[in-house]
């Protein structure tokens, strides 16, 4: 905590270095210029699952995989898409403890969804790890991530009320037709979001069948519309 303020102190006073390549840079600034001119921001996607649409396809109508299956989700809002140099800024904040990514990819995610000008969720809720992967990594990335969001946003963060009852494997080490079932009734929610509007927040979005599963959840839980806020879509 002393640490935290010690730290939020002096990114404040002092300059830092780009997060990616640690070149010195200005006041504030989280990315070098060359850093921040390559993030690689979403073009054209779908506008219920994000999902990069290709160029012939009608950019109003949802993408063909909403089209067949709509999801149980309204709408996925994403900073980037999951492309180097995002995907090392993700496994840094995932695997390597790099928590001031939460802090610097969460306001900007934040920032984003402010401007967006959208009907405000009334909760946000991170995709909750499994006790035992908890443990393992000693934090929640997505967690990290919805602190700052709710925080700029002036939203409550509720990160107990959903569980997430078995360990799955992580959906990357399977191959596409396996992920959907493994995530297949994962978590379990208390009857506390009755009529509620909830954002789902997490990190990257792949399939997406995590972010579906969830919202069944949190659907059965009375939610009325789950909205989805990921840092970066693949
Ligand atoms: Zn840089
Ligand atoms: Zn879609």
């Amino acid at each position: 905590m002393v640490y935290n303020r010690l730290k939020v102190l002096q990114d404040w006073f002092l300059p830092g270095s780009c997060l990616l390549c640690a070149a010195p840079v200005g006041f504030g600034a989280d990315f070098c210029r060359d850093c921040e001119a390559s993030l690689p921001r979403p073009g054209s996607t779908c506008r219920i699952c994000a999902a990069p649409l290709e160029g012939a396809e009608d950019t109003d109508a949802p993408c063909g995989e909403c089209q067949k299956r709509p999801p149980k989700f309204a709408r996925v809002r994403t900073l980037f898409t999951y492309a180097p140099p995002v995907d090392r800024l993700i496994q840094n904040l995932k695997y390597h403890r790099r928590l001031e990514l939460a802090r610097v990819l969460g306001d900007r995610l934040a920032g984003c969804l402010a401007s967006l000008n959208e009907p405000r969720p009334d909760v946000i809720v991170p995709v909750p790890l499994h006790r035992s992967r908890l443990r393992e990594r000693g934090y929640n990335q997505s967690l990290e991530l919805a602190r700052p969001i709710a925080r700029r946003l002036r939203l409550p963060l509720d990160y107990r009320s959903v569980r997430r009852t078995r360990a799955t494997a992580p959906q990357t080490e399977l191959p596409r037709e396996q992920r959907r079932k493994n995530v297949r009734g994962a978590f379990q929610a208390d009857n506390v979001f009755e009529g509620r509007r909830v954002a789902v927040v997490d990190d990257v979005m792949t399939s997406g069948h995590t972010a579906a599963a969830l919202a069944e959840c949190l659907r059965r839980a009375g939610a009325k519309e789950i909205l989805v806020w990921v840092v970066a879509r693949a």
